[in-house]
C-alpha cells in the first residue's frame, strides 16, 4: 500500500513526501488505517522501524486544526523522544498550520503554560510533564480523542506507571489509544486490559 491509498489530507500527504519518504514502512502500512479508523492498537514494534514518523502521521491526520484544542496526546519515556517526535510532526504537518507543544521537564513551565494558552493541537510529553499540566489547568485534556503511548515497556522501566495512570484518568472516556512497545510483559497488557478495546495486534 502506498501513502496515497491511506486516505491521507492532502496538505499530509505533500509533508510526507517533501519530507522525502516515498512508501510507507512495515509498522506504517499496517497500523496507520486502523488508527485514523478509530481503532485501539498495540503495536510491538522497536526504534528505527519507522515508529515514530507513523506516529506523527497519524497525529497529523486525527487532529482539526480549526479547533484550537488539545486532540492528540503522545507520551514518552524521554525529554529527548519527546522533542524527537514533535520535530516530526512539525515537519509531516509543515503544510496544515499544525501546533505542536512538547512539555518536558527540564524546560520552562511558563513557556509550557505560554504555549499552551495560545492553543495546541498536539501535546508530545513525559508523562510526569503532561501530568504536571494537566493538574495546574493549563493542559486542558477535554478534547483529546487519541493517546499514544511510545515506548512503554521503557516508560514503565523508568517507573512512570502510576504517572501514566494519573493522566489517564483525567482523560475522555471515549479515548483512542495506540501502544508501542518493544516487549510485552505482563504489566502492559494489563495496561492495555484497562485503557483498551478490542485492540488491532500488529507485530513488526
Ligand atoms: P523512526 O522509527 O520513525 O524514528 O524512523 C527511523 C528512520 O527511518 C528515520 O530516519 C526516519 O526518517 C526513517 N523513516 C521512517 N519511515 C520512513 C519511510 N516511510 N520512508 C523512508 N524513511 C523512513
Amino acid at each position: 500500500m502506498s501513502f496515497d491509498q491511506m486516505n491521507l489530507k492532502d496538505e499530509l500527504l505533500r509533508g510526507i513526501y517533501n519530507y522525502g519518504f516515498e512508501k510507507p514502512s512495515a509498522i506504517q502500512q499496517r497500523a496507520i488505517r486502523p488508527i485514523i479508523e478509530s481503532r485501539d492498537v498495540i503495536a510491538q514494534a522497536q526504534s528505527g522501524t519507522g515508529k515514530t514518523s507513523m506516529i506523527a502521521l497519524a497525529s497529523c491526520q486525527i487532529v482539526d486544526t480549526s479547533s484550537r484544542e488539545v486532540q492528540a496526546l503522545i507520551l514518552s519515556p524521554t525529554r529527548e523522544l519527546a522533542a524527537q517526535t514533535e520535530k516530526v510532526i512539525l515537519a509531516m504537518g509543515n503544510y496544515m498550520n499544525i501546533k505542536v507543544h512538547s512539555c518536558i521537564g527540564g524546560k520552562s513551565v511558563g513557556e509550557d503554560i505560554r504555549k499552551l494558552e495560545n492553543g495546541v493541537h498536539v501535546v508530545s510529553g513525559t508523562p510526569g510533564r503532561v501530568h504536571d499540566m494537566i493538574k495546574r489547568g493549563s493542559l486542558r485534556p477535554r478534547h483529546i480523542k487519541l493517546l499514544i503511548l511510545d515506548e512503554s515497556d521503557e516508560m514503565l522501566s523508568r517507573g512512570f506507571k502510576k504517572k501514566i495512570y494519573e493522566v489517564y484518568r483525567h482523560l475522555p472516556t471515549n479515548l483512542q489509544v495506540c501502544l508501542i512497545s518493544a516487549t510485552l510483559p505482563n504489566e502492559i497488557l494489563e495496561m492495555t486490559n484497562m485503557f483498551m478495546s478490542d485492540p488491532v495486534r500488529i507485530l513488526v
